[in-house]
């Protein structure tokens, strides 16, 4: 890209063009863009910083100092971005923006980038705020003519913050690792039961971490860092192997009814590469189930995310015989058009709708329709979170075949879920 190389003397005290003057019908407010004449001044060196700029059109100069001291520090031009330095860590401006020509910006918001960031993994929000500090220590040593390496902003709570969530985010793998090759994991098993004689039809096996003093940290606490991080990768194939060999436990321990499911959670993560499903493929073969009698729980996520993934990701799991069942059904995303065009057996009701049925004819319709739906494409129905009779009523009068709650049992360890089988 060819770039003007002049460097216009302006003065420091010229004002800023406002946004948009004189050009209403150029550029329409709707479109967000800003439009500054050539010579004016964006923002100054010192200002608060509460946006980003992308240019549309035309060059800006990047100026710090003023006077004998002034220096370009960069000319940019269309595609580039600039002050965002202060729109991520919200200082003041480190340098001025001057438009070179007729220049056009978009404006991206502080709240626009922040969003943008808070979604990005914890180290690379740590890498990102430490390089835009870094840039900072260089702006103030420059100003200060290369004296003093104490050009630190005296006090950085957002960096703080930064810096502690992604220590916390280091030292939680690090524990989480560790666990993993320890094998500090248990799995407690919670009955599914046949709605129509109330028999016991397999179990789902569910993760816990037990902590010091009898303490056990729930799934939802560490099942997203595992994810984040990859390490449900390996976690996951321990829950595999464990729970079938659970399973398997309680065949030998019990006259069970055929078929007797085990229920097995599976993160998108899980599924997201070829490789990783050629790995789960190979670790169901080469166990003890009998695969019609393994079921794995996937989410809608998993559908959704990435269609065409999860397709081959469940055919090529169910060629082994497993079954397939949706998980959390209904609070994922609305749309059902999808559901036809996946090969699952199994559609699991969310809690929220099973807790809504009870004297309230609209929560019961909501029900109604998903079994009805579920039937219609020749799946089974399980109710998960089944609390108290009346909710059991009305599930089994809607033809639903299985459920699955504290009314019947908690998940417990295997030791409480063989007496309970016994
Ligand atoms: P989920 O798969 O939807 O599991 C059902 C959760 O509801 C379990 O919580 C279970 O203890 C709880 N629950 C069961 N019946 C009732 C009830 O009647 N009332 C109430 N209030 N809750 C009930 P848990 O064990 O804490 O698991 C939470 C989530 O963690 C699971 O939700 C699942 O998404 C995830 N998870 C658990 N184990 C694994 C695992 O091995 N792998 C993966 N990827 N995720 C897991
Ligand atoms: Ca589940
Ligand atoms: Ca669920």
């Amino acid at each position: 890209m060819s770039r003007p190389q002049v460097a216009l003397p302006f003065p420091p005290d010229e004002p800023a063009v406002p946004a948009l003057q004189g050009l209403g019908a150029l550029l329409p407010s709707s479109s967000g863009l800003v439009q500054y004449g050539a010579g004016a001044r964006i923002f100054t060196e010192g200002d608060a910083g509460d946006c980003a700029y992308l240019i549309e059109e035309g060059y800006v100069e990047i100026v710090r100092g003023e006077g004998r001291r002034r220096l370009v520090v960069a000319t940019l031009g269309p595609g580039e971005i600039f002050g965002e330095m202060a729109g991520i860590d919200g200082d003041r401006r480190s340098a001025s923006a001057l438009a070179l020509h007729e220049t056009v910006l978009m404006p991206i918001s502080a709240a626009q980038l922040d969003d943008a960031i808070q979604s990005e993994h914890p180290l690379t929000q740590l890498l990102l705020r430490s390089l835009v500090r870094r840039l900072r220590q260089d702006a103030q040593r420059s100003r200060e003519g290369e004296r003093g390496a104490d050009g630190r902003p005296v006090v950085d709570l957002s960096y703080s913050r930064v810096q502690a969530r992604a220590g916390e985010y280091v030292r939680g793998l690090a524990e989480l690792e560790l666990a993993i090759k320890r094998q500090a994991f248990q799995l407690n098993y919670q009955p599914i039961v046949c709605l129509s004689d109330l028999s016991i039809r397999g179990f789902e096996a569910l993760i816990r971490w037990p902590g010091a003093n009898g303490s056990v940290r729930s799934p939802a606490d560490f099942i997203p860092l595992a994810e984040r991080s990859g390490m449900i990768v390996p976690l996951g194939e321990w829950v595999l192997r464990t729970g079938v060999a659970a399973w398997s436990r309680m065949r030998q321990h019990a006259r069970l009814p055929e078929p007797f499911y085990v229920s097995v959670n599976v993160s998108p993560v899980q599924l997201a590469t070829e490789e990783r499903v050629e790995k789960l493929v190979r670790l169901i073969q080469s166990s003890e189930v009998d695969t019609a009698q393994l079921r794995l729980e996937v989410t809608e996520e998993t559908l959704l995310s990435d269609p065409e993934q999860a397709q081959s990701a469940l055919s090529r799991l169910r060629e082994t015989g497993v079954k397939i069942m949706i998980d959390d059904f209904g609070t994922g995303y609305s749309s059902l058009s999808y559901l036809h065009q996946f090969p699952i057996d199994s559609l699991k009701i969310d809690r929220s709708f099973v807790n809504s049925v009870v004297g309230n004819a609209k929560g019961e319709q909501v029900v109604t329709a998903v079994v009805q739906l579920a039937h219609g494409l020749g799946m089974d129905v399980v109710a998960e979170g089944l609390e108290n009779e009346e909710e059991l009523g009305i599930l089994k009068a809607k033809g639903c075949e299985y459920g699955q709650g504290y009314y019947f049992s908690k998940p417990l360890p295997l030791g409480g879920a063989l007496q309970l089988l016994g």
